[in-house]
Protein backbone atom coordinates (compact mmCIF):
# COMPACT_ATOMS: atom_id res chain seq x y z
CA UNK A 1 0.00 0.00 0.00
CA UNK A 2 1.37 3.49 -1.23
CA UNK A 3 1.81 6.16 1.47
CA UNK A 4 1.63 9.82 0.98
CA UNK A 5 1.91 12.77 3.17
CA UNK A 6 -1.23 14.49 1.91
CA UNK A 7 -4.21 13.95 -0.60
CA UNK A 8 -6.16 16.69 -2.21
CA UNK A 9 -9.43 14.88 -3.56
CA UNK A 10 -10.47 17.36 -6.68
CA UNK A 11 -8.43 18.92 -8.77
CA UNK A 12 -10.43 22.02 -9.98
CA UNK A 13 -9.30 25.39 -9.56
CA UNK A 14 -9.32 25.35 -5.48
CA UNK A 15 -7.66 21.56 -5.23
CA UNK A 16 -5.06 22.53 -7.34
CA UNK A 17 -4.57 25.78 -5.52
CA UNK A 18 -4.73 23.82 -2.31
CA UNK A 19 -1.87 21.20 -3.19
CA UNK A 20 0.07 23.95 -4.47
CA UNK A 21 0.04 25.93 -1.34
CA UNK A 22 1.09 22.50 0.73
CA UNK A 23 3.81 21.74 -1.94
CA UNK A 24 5.48 24.82 -1.61
CA UNK A 25 5.31 24.85 2.26
CA UNK A 26 7.70 21.41 1.67
CA UNK A 27 4.29 19.14 1.83
CA UNK A 28 4.53 15.63 -0.37
CA UNK A 29 0.90 16.15 -2.23
CA UNK A 30 -1.04 13.83 -4.51
CA UNK A 31 -4.04 15.37 -6.27
CA UNK A 32 -6.67 12.33 -6.51
CA UNK A 33 -9.22 13.79 -9.45
CA UNK A 34 -11.93 11.42 -10.90
CA UNK A 35 -12.11 12.45 -13.95
CA UNK A 36 -9.29 12.27 -17.00
CA UNK A 37 -8.62 15.74 -17.05
CA UNK A 38 -7.96 18.84 -14.19
CA UNK A 39 -11.01 21.21 -14.24
CA UNK A 40 -13.39 19.60 -16.08
CA UNK A 41 -16.51 20.38 -13.71
CA UNK A 42 -17.17 23.88 -12.30
CA UNK A 43 -13.86 25.66 -12.65
CA UNK A 44 -13.93 25.50 -16.32
CA UNK A 45 -17.83 26.27 -16.42
CA UNK A 46 -18.19 29.59 -14.64
CA UNK A 47 -17.76 33.67 -15.69
CA UNK A 48 -13.72 33.67 -15.27
CA UNK A 49 -14.34 37.24 -13.70
CA UNK A 50 -11.89 38.36 -10.97
CA UNK A 51 -14.30 39.67 -8.69
CA UNK A 52 -13.48 42.86 -6.65
CA UNK A 53 -15.52 41.35 -3.50
CA UNK A 54 -18.62 44.04 -3.78
CA UNK A 55 -21.57 41.85 -2.48
CA UNK A 56 -20.34 39.99 0.15
CA UNK A 57 -20.99 40.41 4.04
CA UNK A 58 -18.05 42.13 5.98
CA UNK A 59 -16.59 39.34 8.34
CA UNK A 60 -17.74 36.93 5.74
CA UNK A 61 -15.00 34.01 4.46
CA UNK A 62 -16.45 34.86 0.75
CA UNK A 63 -15.54 38.45 1.10
CA UNK A 64 -12.41 38.40 2.74
CA UNK A 65 -11.04 35.60 0.92
CA UNK A 66 -12.26 37.08 -2.63
CA UNK A 67 -10.45 41.17 -1.49
CA UNK A 68 -7.31 38.66 -0.59
CA UNK A 69 -7.69 36.24 -3.42
CA UNK A 70 -8.32 39.13 -6.06
CA UNK A 71 -4.94 40.73 -5.20
CA UNK A 72 -2.81 37.66 -5.26
CA UNK A 73 -4.35 36.41 -8.32
CA UNK A 74 -3.55 39.52 -10.65
CA UNK A 75 -0.04 39.16 -9.40
CA UNK A 76 -0.09 35.59 -9.65
CA UNK A 77 -1.71 36.02 -13.18
CA UNK A 78 1.54 38.97 -13.97
CA UNK A 79 4.23 36.41 -13.00
CA UNK A 80 3.01 33.35 -14.41
CA UNK A 81 2.38 35.23 -17.44
CA UNK A 82 -1.64 33.87 -17.69
CA UNK A 83 -3.38 35.65 -19.88
CA UNK A 84 -6.11 38.29 -17.88
CA UNK A 85 -7.36 41.81 -18.41
CA UNK A 86 -8.67 44.17 -15.45
CA UNK A 87 -11.40 44.71 -17.99
CA UNK A 88 -13.44 46.70 -15.30
CA UNK A 89 -17.17 46.66 -14.68
CA UNK A 90 -20.54 48.53 -14.43
CA UNK A 91 -23.13 48.13 -12.14
CA UNK A 92 -25.89 50.09 -13.29
CA UNK A 93 -29.43 51.27 -12.08
CA UNK A 94 -32.03 51.36 -14.68
CA UNK A 95 -34.81 52.98 -12.63
CA UNK A 96 -34.74 55.89 -9.82
CA UNK A 97 -35.53 53.35 -6.94
CA UNK A 98 -32.40 51.41 -8.00
CA UNK A 99 -30.47 54.08 -7.04
CA UNK A 100 -30.94 52.87 -3.47
CA UNK A 101 -29.22 49.73 -4.21
CA UNK A 102 -26.09 51.13 -6.02
CA UNK A 103 -25.46 53.83 -2.60
CA UNK A 104 -25.41 50.50 -0.41
CA UNK A 105 -23.47 48.55 -2.44
CA UNK A 106 -21.04 50.95 -2.12
CA UNK A 107 -21.42 51.33 1.19
CA UNK A 108 -21.13 47.29 2.30
CA UNK A 109 -17.82 46.76 -0.24
CA UNK A 110 -16.48 49.46 1.65
CA UNK A 111 -17.30 47.84 4.81
CA UNK A 112 -14.87 44.66 3.63
CA UNK A 113 -11.86 46.83 1.78
CA UNK A 114 -13.20 47.09 -1.51
CA UNK A 115 -12.73 51.25 -1.46
CA UNK A 116 -11.89 51.83 -5.38
CA UNK A 117 -15.78 51.55 -6.69
CA UNK A 118 -16.69 55.19 -8.64
CA UNK A 119 -19.85 56.43 -8.72
CA UNK A 120 -21.48 57.58 -12.18
CA UNK A 121 -24.25 59.55 -13.15
CA UNK A 122 -25.86 58.04 -16.45
CA UNK A 123 -24.01 60.19 -19.15
CA UNK A 124 -21.02 59.52 -17.36
CA UNK A 125 -21.51 55.63 -17.86
CA UNK A 126 -22.79 56.03 -21.37
CA UNK A 127 -19.57 58.04 -22.46
CA UNK A 128 -17.84 55.09 -20.84
CA UNK A 129 -19.99 52.32 -22.74
CA UNK A 130 -22.20 54.24 -25.33
CA UNK A 131 -24.97 51.54 -26.18
CA UNK A 132 -26.02 51.32 -22.50
CA UNK A 133 -28.95 53.25 -20.99
CA UNK A 134 -29.00 53.82 -17.23
CA UNK A 135 -29.81 56.52 -14.70
CA UNK A 136 -26.43 55.67 -12.70
CA UNK A 137 -23.98 53.50 -12.67
CA UNK A 138 -21.03 52.34 -10.23
CA UNK A 139 -17.67 51.78 -12.32
CA UNK A 140 -15.39 48.47 -10.23
CA UNK A 141 -12.08 49.12 -11.62
CA UNK A 142 -10.64 46.19 -10.20
CA UNK A 143 -12.73 43.82 -11.55
CA UNK A 144 -11.19 41.72 -14.11
CA UNK A 145 -11.38 38.49 -16.69
CA UNK A 146 -8.75 35.72 -16.22
CA UNK A 147 -8.19 32.43 -18.25
CA UNK A 148 -9.15 30.23 -16.34
CA UNK A 149 -7.75 26.95 -17.86
CA UNK A 150 -4.31 28.85 -18.17
CA UNK A 151 -4.79 29.18 -14.30
CA UNK A 152 -4.92 25.64 -13.31
CA UNK A 153 -1.92 24.54 -15.67
CA UNK A 154 0.16 27.60 -14.14
CA UNK A 155 -1.16 25.81 -10.44
CA UNK A 156 -0.56 22.11 -11.48
CA UNK A 157 2.87 23.50 -13.17
CA UNK A 158 3.66 24.92 -9.50
CA UNK A 159 2.80 21.54 -7.73
CA UNK A 160 4.41 19.46 -9.79
CA UNK A 161 7.36 21.63 -9.86
CA UNK A 162 7.65 21.19 -5.89
CA UNK A 163 7.48 17.50 -6.21
CA UNK A 164 3.74 17.17 -5.81
CA UNK A 165 1.59 15.20 -8.33
CA UNK A 166 -2.13 14.64 -9.98
CA UNK A 167 -3.48 10.97 -10.32
CA UNK A 168 -6.45 11.38 -13.44
CA UNK A 169 -9.25 8.67 -13.25
CA UNK A 170 -8.91 8.11 -9.17
CA UNK A 171 -11.82 8.90 -7.58
CA UNK A 172 -11.39 8.88 -4.30
CA UNK A 173 -14.37 5.74 -2.59
CA UNK A 174 -14.27 6.66 1.06
CA UNK A 175 -12.08 7.10 3.80
CA UNK A 176 -11.35 5.65 7.56
CA UNK A 177 -9.02 6.74 10.13
CA UNK A 178 -6.71 4.05 11.38
CA UNK A 179 -3.52 4.62 13.38
CA UNK A 180 -3.79 8.40 13.08
CA UNK A 181 -3.52 8.28 9.40
CA UNK A 182 -6.42 8.12 6.45
CA UNK A 183 -6.63 5.11 4.97
CA UNK A 184 -7.99 5.35 1.40
CA UNK A 185 -10.09 3.69 -1.18
CA UNK A 186 -9.33 5.00 -4.47
CA UNK A 187 -11.08 3.42 -7.46
CA UNK A 188 -11.21 3.67 -11.21
CA UNK A 189 -9.91 1.44 -13.34
CA UNK A 190 -7.02 -0.05 -11.07
CA UNK A 191 -8.15 0.63 -7.83
CA UNK A 192 -5.81 1.01 -4.75
CA UNK A 193 -5.59 1.58 -1.02
CA UNK A 194 -3.40 5.04 -0.04
CA UNK A 195 -2.52 6.07 3.21
CA UNK A 196 -2.46 9.36 4.10
CA UNK A 197 -1.55 11.99 6.77
CA UNK A 198 -3.69 14.68 5.60
CA UNK A 199 -7.11 14.31 3.64
CA UNK A 200 -8.10 17.48 2.41
CA UNK A 201 -11.92 17.29 0.61
CA UNK A 202 -11.94 19.68 -2.22
CA UNK A 203 -14.30 17.95 -4.13
CA UNK A 204 -16.72 20.57 -5.47
CA UNK A 205 -19.83 19.27 -6.48
CA UNK A 206 -18.84 15.96 -4.69
CA UNK A 207 -17.60 17.29 -1.62
CA UNK A 208 -20.59 16.54 0.75
CA UNK A 209 -21.06 13.18 -0.93
CA UNK A 210 -17.40 12.78 -0.14
CA UNK A 211 -17.65 13.67 3.37
CA UNK A 212 -20.61 11.26 4.30
CA UNK A 213 -18.08 8.27 3.07
CA UNK A 214 -15.18 9.53 5.52
CA UNK A 215 -15.92 7.33 8.02
CA UNK A 216 -16.58 8.79 11.70
CA UNK A 217 -16.76 12.07 10.59
CA UNK A 218 -20.13 13.85 12.92
CA UNK A 219 -22.89 13.18 9.66
CA UNK A 220 -24.41 16.24 11.85
CA UNK A 221 -21.32 18.71 10.79
CA UNK A 222 -22.12 18.14 6.70
CA UNK A 223 -24.49 20.63 4.99
CA UNK A 224 -27.08 19.59 2.73
CA UNK A 225 -26.04 19.78 -1.04
CA UNK A 226 -28.39 21.30 -3.48
CA UNK A 227 -27.55 21.99 -7.57
CA UNK A 228 -28.17 25.59 -9.06
CA UNK A 229 -27.42 25.72 -12.53
CA UNK A 230 -26.52 28.70 -14.19
CA UNK A 231 -27.17 28.79 -17.78
CA UNK A 232 -25.23 30.75 -20.47
CA UNK A 233 -26.23 32.12 -23.58
CA UNK A 234 -23.34 34.05 -26.30
CA UNK A 235 -24.82 36.76 -28.26
CA UNK A 236 -24.26 35.97 -32.29
CA UNK A 237 -23.11 39.49 -32.91
CA UNK A 238 -20.08 41.85 -31.63
CA UNK A 239 -21.18 42.95 -28.76
CA UNK A 240 -20.67 47.02 -27.83
CA UNK A 241 -18.99 46.82 -24.66
CA UNK A 242 -15.34 46.78 -23.63
CA UNK A 243 -16.82 46.48 -20.13
CA UNK A 244 -18.52 44.02 -17.93
CA UNK A 245 -22.82 45.09 -17.14
CA UNK A 246 -24.46 44.43 -14.31
CA UNK A 247 -27.35 45.09 -13.35
CA UNK A 248 -27.83 45.84 -9.39
CA UNK A 249 -27.88 42.36 -7.57
CA UNK A 250 -31.54 40.81 -7.56
CA UNK A 251 -33.40 38.51 -5.18
CA UNK A 252 -31.78 35.25 -6.76
CA UNK A 253 -28.48 36.40 -7.25
CA UNK A 254 -26.48 38.95 -9.70
CA UNK A 255 -29.25 38.92 -12.05
CA UNK A 256 -28.63 38.30 -16.12
CA UNK A 257 -25.34 40.38 -16.70
CA UNK A 258 -22.82 40.86 -19.75
CA UNK A 259 -19.17 39.13 -19.74
CA UNK A 260 -17.05 39.03 -22.45
CA UNK A 261 -13.73 36.30 -22.55
CA UNK A 262 -10.09 37.42 -23.71
CA UNK A 263 -11.09 37.05 -27.13
CA UNK A 264 -14.07 39.54 -26.57
CA UNK A 265 -16.83 37.03 -27.06
CA UNK A 266 -19.90 38.84 -24.98
CA UNK A 267 -22.20 36.35 -23.17
CA UNK A 268 -25.08 36.63 -21.00
CA UNK A 269 -26.35 34.77 -17.47
CA UNK A 270 -25.97 33.09 -15.57
CA UNK A 271 -29.61 32.59 -14.83
CA UNK A 272 -30.58 30.21 -11.41
CA UNK A 273 -32.32 26.69 -11.95
CA UNK A 274 -32.63 24.78 -9.44
CA UNK A 275 -32.01 21.07 -10.53
CA UNK A 276 -31.90 17.86 -8.86
CA UNK A 277 -28.99 15.70 -10.79
CA UNK A 278 -25.89 16.98 -12.15
CA UNK A 279 -26.66 17.99 -16.09
CA UNK A 280 -25.19 20.62 -17.93
CA UNK A 281 -27.88 20.87 -20.77
CA UNK A 282 -29.01 24.25 -21.56
CA UNK A 283 -32.42 24.92 -22.80
CA UNK A 284 -33.03 27.51 -25.43
CA UNK A 285 -36.34 28.56 -24.26
CA UNK A 286 -34.69 29.91 -21.03
CA UNK A 287 -32.96 32.83 -23.12
CA UNK A 288 -36.69 34.01 -23.65
CA UNK A 289 -36.80 35.97 -20.41
CA UNK A 290 -33.33 37.29 -21.11
CA UNK A 291 -34.23 39.96 -23.63
CA UNK A 292 -36.51 41.41 -21.45
CA UNK A 293 -33.87 41.86 -18.72
CA UNK A 294 -31.04 42.65 -20.89
CA UNK A 295 -32.85 45.21 -22.54
CA UNK A 296 -33.42 47.58 -19.44
CA UNK A 297 -29.52 48.30 -19.78
CA UNK A 298 -28.83 47.79 -23.41
CA UNK A 299 -31.96 48.36 -25.28
CA UNK A 300 -30.29 47.73 -28.76
CA UNK A 301 -29.71 43.92 -28.04
CA UNK A 302 -31.02 42.37 -31.42
CA UNK A 303 -33.92 40.09 -31.49
CA UNK A 304 -32.81 36.22 -32.05
CA UNK A 305 -29.05 37.07 -30.88
CA UNK A 306 -28.86 34.97 -27.97
CA UNK A 307 -27.41 31.05 -28.50
CA UNK A 308 -27.44 28.50 -25.98
CA UNK A 309 -23.72 28.67 -24.82
CA UNK A 310 -22.85 26.35 -21.56
CA UNK A 311 -23.63 25.64 -17.98
CA UNK A 312 -22.22 25.68 -14.94
CA UNK A 313 -23.46 24.18 -11.54
CA UNK A 314 -23.03 26.37 -7.88
CA UNK A 315 -22.82 23.59 -4.83
CA UNK A 316 -25.24 25.30 -2.82
CA UNK A 317 -25.36 24.28 0.81
CA UNK A 318 -28.78 26.17 1.40
CA UNK A 319 -32.22 24.88 0.39
CA UNK A 320 -33.81 27.58 -2.77
CA UNK A 321 -35.51 30.06 -0.27
CA UNK A 322 -32.95 30.00 2.39
CA UNK A 323 -30.66 32.86 2.87
CA UNK A 324 -27.10 32.73 0.64
CA UNK A 325 -24.55 30.86 2.90
CA UNK A 326 -20.51 31.33 3.03
CA UNK A 327 -17.87 29.27 1.89
CA UNK A 328 -18.18 26.14 4.96
CA UNK A 329 -14.33 25.21 5.42
CA UNK A 330 -14.13 22.89 8.68
CA UNK A 331 -10.57 21.73 9.76
CA UNK A 332 -9.52 19.47 12.52
CA UNK A 333 -10.98 22.81 14.97
CA UNK A 334 -14.43 22.16 13.69
CA UNK A 335 -14.72 18.57 13.44
CA UNK A 336 -11.99 17.13 15.51
CA UNK A 337 -10.30 14.85 13.32
CA UNK A 338 -6.72 15.91 12.99
CA UNK A 339 -5.42 16.44 9.30
CA UNK A 340 -8.97 16.87 8.19
CA UNK A 341 -10.10 19.73 6.08
CA UNK A 342 -13.93 19.62 3.83
CA UNK A 343 -14.27 22.36 1.65
CA UNK A 344 -18.11 22.71 1.14
CA UNK A 345 -20.34 25.35 -1.16
CA UNK A 346 -17.22 26.85 -2.43
CA UNK A 347 -19.20 28.98 -5.61
CA UNK A 348 -18.36 32.12 -6.12
CA UNK A 349 -15.95 33.81 -5.66
CA UNK A 350 -13.96 30.78 -5.67
CA UNK A 351 -12.10 30.99 -8.69
CA UNK A 352 -10.40 34.68 -7.78
CA UNK A 353 -10.17 33.46 -4.31
CA UNK A 354 -8.24 30.02 -5.06
CA UNK A 355 -4.86 31.32 -4.14
CA UNK A 356 -6.57 32.57 -0.53
CA UNK A 357 -8.09 29.48 -0.37
CA UNK A 358 -5.20 27.63 -0.65
CA UNK A 359 -3.40 29.27 2.04
CA UNK A 360 -6.27 29.31 4.45
CA UNK A 361 -6.80 25.71 3.82
CA UNK A 362 -3.01 25.29 4.40
CA UNK A 363 -3.13 27.58 7.90
CA UNK A 364 -5.62 24.76 9.14
CA UNK A 365 -3.85 21.98 8.63
CA UNK A 366 -0.38 23.68 10.15
CA UNK A 367 -2.42 24.97 13.20
CA UNK A 368 -1.62 22.83 16.20
C1 LIG B 1 -22.22 29.45 -13.10
C2 LIG B 1 -21.01 29.77 -12.27
C3 LIG B 1 -20.33 30.97 -12.48
C4 LIG B 1 -19.23 31.30 -11.70
N1 LIG B 1 -18.52 32.43 -11.98
C5 LIG B 1 -17.45 32.74 -11.22
C6 LIG B 1 -16.68 33.89 -11.51
O1 LIG B 1 -16.91 34.58 -12.51
N2 LIG B 1 -15.66 34.21 -10.69
C7 LIG B 1 -15.36 33.46 -9.58
O2 LIG B 1 -14.48 33.84 -8.83
N3 LIG B 1 -16.03 32.31 -9.33
C8 LIG B 1 -17.05 31.93 -10.14
N4 LIG B 1 -17.72 30.78 -9.90
C9 LIG B 1 -17.26 29.90 -8.82
C10 LIG B 1 -16.06 29.06 -9.23
O3 LIG B 1 -16.21 28.57 -10.55
C11 LIG B 1 -15.93 27.90 -8.24
O4 LIG B 1 -15.91 28.41 -6.93
C12 LIG B 1 -14.66 27.10 -8.44
O5 LIG B 1 -14.48 26.74 -9.77
C13 LIG B 1 -14.73 25.87 -7.56
O6 LIG B 1 -13.59 25.09 -7.80
P1 LIG B 1 -13.44 23.69 -7.09
O7 LIG B 1 -12.06 23.25 -7.35
O8 LIG B 1 -13.92 23.79 -5.68
O9 LIG B 1 -14.55 22.78 -7.80
P2 LIG B 1 -14.49 21.97 -9.19
O10 LIG B 1 -13.91 22.75 -10.28
O11 LIG B 1 -15.87 21.41 -9.42
O12 LIG B 1 -13.50 20.79 -8.89
C14 LIG B 1 -13.84 19.68 -8.06
C15 LIG B 1 -13.19 18.47 -8.66
O13 LIG B 1 -13.38 17.39 -7.78
C16 LIG B 1 -13.52 16.20 -8.57
N5 LIG B 1 -14.16 15.19 -7.71
C17 LIG B 1 -15.39 15.19 -7.19
N6 LIG B 1 -15.57 14.11 -6.40
C18 LIG B 1 -14.40 13.40 -6.43
C19 LIG B 1 -13.94 12.21 -5.80
N7 LIG B 1 -14.71 11.49 -4.96
N8 LIG B 1 -12.68 11.78 -6.06
C20 LIG B 1 -11.86 12.49 -6.91
N9 LIG B 1 -12.24 13.64 -7.51
C21 LIG B 1 -13.49 14.11 -7.28
C22 LIG B 1 -14.38 16.67 -9.73
O14 LIG B 1 -14.27 15.82 -10.84
C23 LIG B 1 -13.80 18.06 -9.98
O15 LIG B 1 -12.79 18.05 -10.99
C24 LIG B 1 -18.81 30.42 -10.67
C25 LIG B 1 -19.49 29.21 -10.47
C26 LIG B 1 -20.58 28.88 -11.27
C27 LIG B 1 -21.28 27.58 -11.08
Amino acid sequence: MGTVDAVVVGAGVVGLAVARELALRGREVWVLEAEDAIGTQTSSRNSEVIHAGLYYQAGSLKGRLCVAGKALLYDYCAVRGIAHRRCGKLIVATTEAEIGQLEALIARAAAIGVTDLVRLEGTHAQALEPALSCVAAVLSPSTGIVDSHGLMSALQGDLENAGGLVALRAPLISAHLEDSAFLLQVGGADPIELRARTLINSAGLGAVALARAIAGLDAGLIPPAYLAKGNYYALAVRAPFSRLVYPVPQAAGLGVHLTLDLAGQARFGPDVEWIEEIHYRVDPARSDAFYASIRQYWPELPDNSLVPAYSGIRPKIQAPAEPARDFMIQGPAAHGTPGLVNLFGIESPGLTACLALGSHVADLIAAP
